[in-house]
Formats: C-alpha cells, sequence, structure tokens
C-alpha cells in the first residue's frame, strides 16, 4: 500500500538521509515523499546523481524547514495525508525553530502517525511489515475534548 512519507533532516544530518533514502530506493519506489524543501534537494540530488530519479518520482518539496515546512508537515499531519516521519535530527545543534520541531512531534503524537528521529528507527520502520502492508494507527477520541464545555 502506498505510503506517504514525510522526509526532513536538519543540515549535519542531510548527507545521511540522502544515503538512507538512496539506500533504500528500491522499497521507497512506488511511495511519495513529502520532504522540506532543503532536504528534499539534498535527497534529489543524490537520487539523481546514483539514476534512482526514475524509480522515486513522487517526491513533493514543502517550504525549507524553519521557513514553516516542519508547520506544513504538522498541518499535512492533522489532515491525515502523511503516514509515516523520517526526520533525523541533530542532537547536538541548537535550532532556531526549534519550537516548530516540538510541535511536529507533538502532532504526530497526537495522531499516532509513526516518528523515526534517527536512522536506526527509519531502518526499522522501512523493514516493518506493515510498511509495505496495510497500517491503520489507532488514534484517541478527541470528541469530549472536542466538545468540552467552556464555562468562562
Ligand atoms: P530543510 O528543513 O530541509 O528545509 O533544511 C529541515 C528542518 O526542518 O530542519
Amino acid at each position: 500500500m502506498k505510503k506517504r512519507i514525510a522526509i526532513i533532516a536538519h543540515d549535519n544530518m542531510k548527507k545521511d538521509m540522502a544515503e538512507w533514502v538512496a539506500k533504500n530506493h528500491k522499497v521507497l519506489a512506488g511511495h511519495s515523499l513529502v520532504c522540506t524543501g532543503t532536504t528534499g534537494k539534498v535527497v534529489s540530488k543524490v537520487l539523481s546523481s546514483r539514476g534512482f530519479s526514475e524509480e522515486i518520482q513522487d517526491v513533493t518539496f514543502l517550504k525549507s524547514g524553519p521557513l514553516g515546512g516542519d508547520q506544513q508537515v504538522g498541518a499535512l499531519i492533522a489532515d491525515g495525508k502523511i503516514d509515516i516521519i523520517i526526520f533525523f535530527c541533530d542532537p547536538m545543534m541548537a535550532q532556531p525553530h526549534d519550537v516548530d520541531v516540538k510541535a511536529l512531534m507533538r502532532i504526530a503524537s497526537v495522531y499516532n502517525v509513526p516518528l523515526a528521529l534517527n536512522m536506526s528507527s527509519a531502518d526499522f520502520i522501512i523493514s516493518s511489515p506493515y510498511f509495505t502492508g496495510e497500517y491503520k494507527p489507532q488514534v484517541n477520541d478527541y470528541s469530549s475534548y472536542i466538545e468540552r464545555i467552556i464555562t468562562k
């Protein structure tokens, strides 16, 4: 089943991400990649230099993460349009858009979307039978929250 996969990497992790996508090009073929702007550029460059662009054609480029790209991914998650997030975070560098990163992690939790923050988690996700098969995440029932009574 076709998955919509968000691909995001902090600057120091972009090379690793491009290598990870290239390494997994056969499994990723036929799925949709939704990338933050600069990550998408780096990944595409590596894919085309290795001759994998034909296999991975369905690539969407959002804005650069710090310029709203992470929030765009968050909005897609809220709309049920992202199935998996692969986000290689740099644990050693403060990010100017830290709040956006946190918001993305939070909204992924709200909608129970699988989120890999490093390569080994990404390897586990991509080798899971759920990756190629069907998987519907169980989402909490938020109706009592939506219908709560506001008294003031
Ligand atoms: P970028 O954004 O791919 O545009 O660099 C990544 C991020 O959110 O840090």
